[in-house]
């Protein structure tokens, strides 16, 4: 078997820590022909909003854009289940020639004359940019006669990276909150809002619950189990705590400046970044000791119950590595972390929308010979994969295919996940499954190991 070589021009967004300079190139739009592991911008946005369970999603494009970004999230629901239908106006030919406006307007009247959701978002697609439609003038329209907010999301698929489709989202959540808020200016107290946090296999809940017993009141999750409703006191809240920075930064941002709520970022993802996270809220709120008191009581509570099985556990997978491939960069610190607790190497690890500091950040946090990449494609990632002969893959959905292919253990840390990853429980979790998938005798009986002994 032949080495798998990377494109000329994709060479600069791959390094070995310790063998190359580092000056990584990123944060610039995929390059064509490349295959990108990357989604478009509006499946950005999709992902941001997704979660708000009682709002009408509509794609306005043709089908397969829809499908593609159809229950994406999996997000979990204590309420309404309306986010989980993938509605669109299945844009064809003669859309495209005479306009989609009449359509988009006519979708919109439908679907909330049968579904009353408490607000509707309309994804722009790509054709919908090429052809100019006039889709902010038909959710006005809408919303006036409908009576409920009807936001555009600018989301056109070509126009950027995915980046650019957490901004359209990040915008039209704004937009939603703004206009869905409650003349009461007094903040709330001892209150945050929990932005970047989705709930995708229950971690939203876990979290709501730390902060319970920390005496901290949660007012709105963005985007978590969320309902329109819970946005209109948002603006009340003391402090924004971004967990995926990457996607809610930008909001964090827009209501520092608006409202006057500072924010911090924080990761729930491993014993040292929840704790750190917990007492980074905890010391916000420096008149009231009693609140770290009880963070630091949860805490201690919290890492002796896991423990004992995380040593076990430590013991059968100490010196396995791992390859690590996720859309934002601070998740990707974090995983590197909770690997280490387990004792394993992190030999590969990457992101789709990591900037110059992270990928500095990440370079410090590595082992030399770790390979770094930045927007990566099935074959470079196949390709280190093989060469440094990992045992474990995390990463999303378009990741799994290349993992089991090659013949080794996979862990969805992204969309798809069943089960909780997040907080000291998601810590064990976590564990557990890389344990399971790491051991299982499985992997001696597929060919990854014929590649790798050939590549040697
Ligand atoms: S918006 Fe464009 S890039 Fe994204 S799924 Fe639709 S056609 Fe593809």
């Amino acid at each position: 078997m032949k080495p798998i070589s990377i494109l000329e021009d994709r060479k600069n967004q791959v390094f070995t820590k310790g063998d190359d300079e580092f000056d990584i190139s990123c944060g610039k739009k995929s390059l064509a022909g490349s295959v990108s592991q990357r989604a478009c911008v509006f499946c950005g946005s999709r992902v941001v909003l997704y979660p708000i369970t009682d709002a009408l999603h509509l794609v306005h494009g043709p089908i397969g854009c829809a499908s593609y970004t159809w229950d994406i999230r999996g997000a979990l629901s204590s309420g309404p289940e309306l986010h989980r239908m993938s509605f669109s106006t299945d844009l064809s030919g003669t859309d495209i020639i005479y306009g989609g406006e009449k359509k988009l307007e006519k979708a919109l009247f439908e679907l909330i004359d049968i579904y009353r959701p408490k607000a509707a978002f309309v994804y722009c697609t790509c054709i919908v940019g090429i052809i100019g439609d006039d889709v902010a003038a038909v959710c006005k329209k809408v919303e006036a006669k409908a009576g409920i907010p009807v936001l555009p999301v600018h989301s056109e698929g070509f126009k950027g990276t995915k980046k650019d489709g957490y901004k359209a989202a990040c915008d039209a959540l704004f937009s939603l909150i703004d206009r869905s808020r409650e003349e009461i200016p007094e903040k709330i107290p001892l209150s945050i809002n929990i932005l970047g946090e989705f709930n995708i296999g229950g971690e939203t809940w876990i979290i709501r619950e730390y902060y319970k017993r920390m005496g901290i009141e949660v007012v709105s999750v963005m985007t978590g189990d969320s309902r329109v409703e819970d946005f209109s006191s948002s603006h009340r809240a003391c402090l924004n705590v971004v967990q995926c920075s990457g996607s809610l930064t930008c909001l964090a941002q827009k209501m520092e400046k608006e409202y006057g709520i500072p924010f911090i970022r924080v990761s729930y993802f491993g014993i040292e970044d929840t704790s750190k996270a917990l007492y980074d809220v905890a010391s916000f709120f420096p008149d009231r000791p009693d609140i770290m008191e009880k963070t630091a009581l949860l805490v201690r509570e919290e890492v002796a119950a896991i423990l004992p099985e995380l040593y076990e556990i430590k013991a059968d997978l100490k010196g396995k590595r791992a390859a690590i491939y996720v859309g934002g960069a601070f998740k990707a610190f974090s995983l590197i972390k909770a690997l280490k607790h387990l004792g394993m190497e992190v030999v590969l690890v990457g992101s789709q929308t990591g900037n110059k500091e992270d990928y500095a950040l990440l370079k410090d946090m590595c082992n030399p010979g770790t390979v770094i990449l930045d927007d990566a494609n099935p074959l470079e990632l196949a390709k280190y994969v093989l060469e440094k002969d990992a045992h474990l893959f995390i990463g999303g959905v378009k990741e799994k295919p290349i993992a089991y292919k090659l013949g080794l253990g996979f862990c969805d840390h992204n969309h798809e996940r069943k089960i909780p990853l997040a907080g000291f429980e998601g810590m064990k979790n976590f564990a557990r499954e890389i344990h399971e998938t790491v051991s299982s005798p499985v992997w001696d009986l597929v060919p990854r190991k014929c590649f790798v002994d050939v590549l040697k």
